[in-house]
C-alpha cells in the first residue's frame, strides 16, 4: 500500500478519535467486551465520519484549485453539513442539493442538519426529488457557478468516491495502531453501511496493512443484494487506489440488510431502544438514521450468538447525533420526562 502522504489531503484531523471502552453496555448485553470508536467526536460542526473523507475530497480540490464545493444528501444530512463547515475553514463557496424522500418533504423551518445549514450560512440549497436526480442537478449547478466564474468541485453524495473512501483507509490504520496499543486482539468491527464510502474505506486499509478481522456493515437504506456490490466495488476501487496488492475479497463483504426498517431515516422500535440504551449506559448519543440502526443489529446479533461472550466487538460510532433532534417527540414519547418539582418540592 502506498504511504497515504502521496495522496492529496486537508489536516482536519489532528489526533485518533478515541476508543473507548463499553463495560456498562457489554456488561448490559451479556455478549463481547464492546469497545465504541468515538468518530462522532471528530472535528468539524457536529462531528461525524464524513470530516476523514473530507480531508481528501477538498484536499483534491484544493490541489486542482477549484474554489467552490457543490455536494448532495438527505434533506437531513451530516455529509452536507460537514461539508459545509468545512468549506467555512476553507473559505469556500458552498451549494447543496438536497433529496426530497417525498414531495413537499423540505421543511426550511426544520431542525437538526437543516436548522445548520442556516446557521453556517450555506449559499444556496435545491430541493431535488429523491437520489437519482441528484447527480445531474450537481452538474447543472456546477455549470452555473462555472459560468459565473468559480472553479467548481462536485463532491459526490456522501463523499463516497475512491478520494473519500481514503479517509476510511486512514482510519483502518489509526486502529490497528490503537489494537496494538491496547493490546487487543479484535474478533468484530461494526459499523453503519450507507453510501458505503466508509464500510469500504476501512475494508481497503485493512486489507492494504494486511490485517484480519470481520468487518460487519449494517445497512441504513438497502437490502444485503444492492448494499454488497456497492460497497465491494467502492471497495476495489479504493484498494487499487491506494495500490494494495492483494485485491479485497469479495466475501469479506458483509452487509446485513435486516435492521432498515420501513426505509432511510425512518425510525424503528429498535433503534429508539439502542439509543436510549447507550445513552443510559455510556453517556453517548447515538443518530436514529445511522448508528441507532446499526446499534440495534448489533444488540440482536448478540441475542442470536452471532457476537458471543469472550470475543471483542468494535463498535464505529460515526456521528449523526444532529439528527436526534429531528424526532425528539418520538424520544419524548419513548422515555418519559424526569419528575420535576420548584424548590418547595411541588411538581412542575
Ligand atoms: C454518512 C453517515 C454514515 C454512513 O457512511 P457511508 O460512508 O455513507 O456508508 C454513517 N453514520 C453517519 C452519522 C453518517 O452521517
Amino acid at each position: 500500500m502506498k504511504p497515504l502522504s502521496s495522496f492529496p489531503r486537508r489536516t482536519y484531523v489532528t489526533q485518533p478519535t478515541p476508543l473507548q471502552p463499553a463495560p456498562r453496555l457489554s456488561r448490559l448485553l451479556g455478549g463481547p467486551e464492546i469497545y465504541i470508536k468515538r468518530d462522532d467526536l471528530l472535528p468539524g460542526a457536529g462531528g461525524g465520519n464524513k470530516t476523514r473523507k473530507l480531508e481528501f475530497s477538498i484536499g483534491d480540490a484544493l490541489a486542482r484549485g477549484e474554489d467552490t464545493l457543490i455536494t448532495s444528501g438527505a434533506i437531513q444530512s451530516n455529509h452536507c453539513r460537514l461539508t459545509l463547515s468545512w468549506a467555512r475553514v476553507e473559505g469556500l463557496e458552498c451549494h447543496l442539493v438536497l433529496q426530497e424522500p417525498a414531495p413537499g418533504a423540505f421543511d426550511p423551518e426544520a431542525g437538526g442538519n437543516n436548522f445548520l445549514y442556516q446557521l453556517l450560512g450555506a449559499d444556496s440549497l435545491r430541493i431535488v426529488s429523491g437520489r437519482g436526480e441528484a447527480p445531474l442537478a450537481m452538474e447543472r449547478l456546477a455549470g452555473e457557478c462555472r459560468d459565473r466564474g468559480r472553479k467548481p468541485c462536485v463532491i459526490p453524495v456522501g463523499g463516497s468516491s475512491p478520494v473519500g473512501a481514503t479517509g476510511y483507509a486512514a482510519c483502518a490504520l489509526e486502529l490497528i495502531s490503537q489494537f496494538r496499543e491496547l493490546d487487543l486482539r479484535v474478533d468484530h468491527l461494526v459499523v453503519p453501511s450507507g453510501s458505503a464510502g466508509t464500510q469500504a474505506g476501512l475494508l481497503a486499509g485493512f486489507r492494504g496493512a494486511g490485517y484480519e478481522l470481520a468487518v460487519t456493515g449494517v445497512n441504513v437504506s438497502r437490502s444485503r443484494d444492492l448494499q454488497e456490490p456497492s460497497v465491494y466495488e467502492l471497495a476495489l476501487a479504493t484498494a487499487s487506489r491506494l495500490g494494495v496488492e492483494s485485491p479485497v475479497p469479495r466475501e469479506s463483504v458483509d452487509c446485513n440488510g435486516d435492521y432498515v426498517g420501513p426505509g432511510y431515516a425512518l425510525p424503528t422500535p429498535e433503534m429508539m431502544e439502542a439509543v436510549g440504551l447507550v445513552a443510559r449506559s455510556e453517556g453517548i448519543l447515538l443518530d436514529p438514521v445511522y448508528t441507532g440502526k446499526a446499534m440495534a443489529g448489533t444488540i440482536d446479533l448478540i441475542r442470536k450468538g452471532v457476537f458471543r461472550k469472550g470475543q471483542t466487538l468494535v463498535f464505529v460510532h460515526t456521528g449523526g447525533s444532529p439528527a436526534l433532534y429531528v424526532h425528539m417527540e418520538a424520544f419524548r414519547r419513548r422515555y418519559p420526562p424526569p419528575p420535576a418539582t420548584d424548590s418547595a418540592g411541588n411538581e412542575r
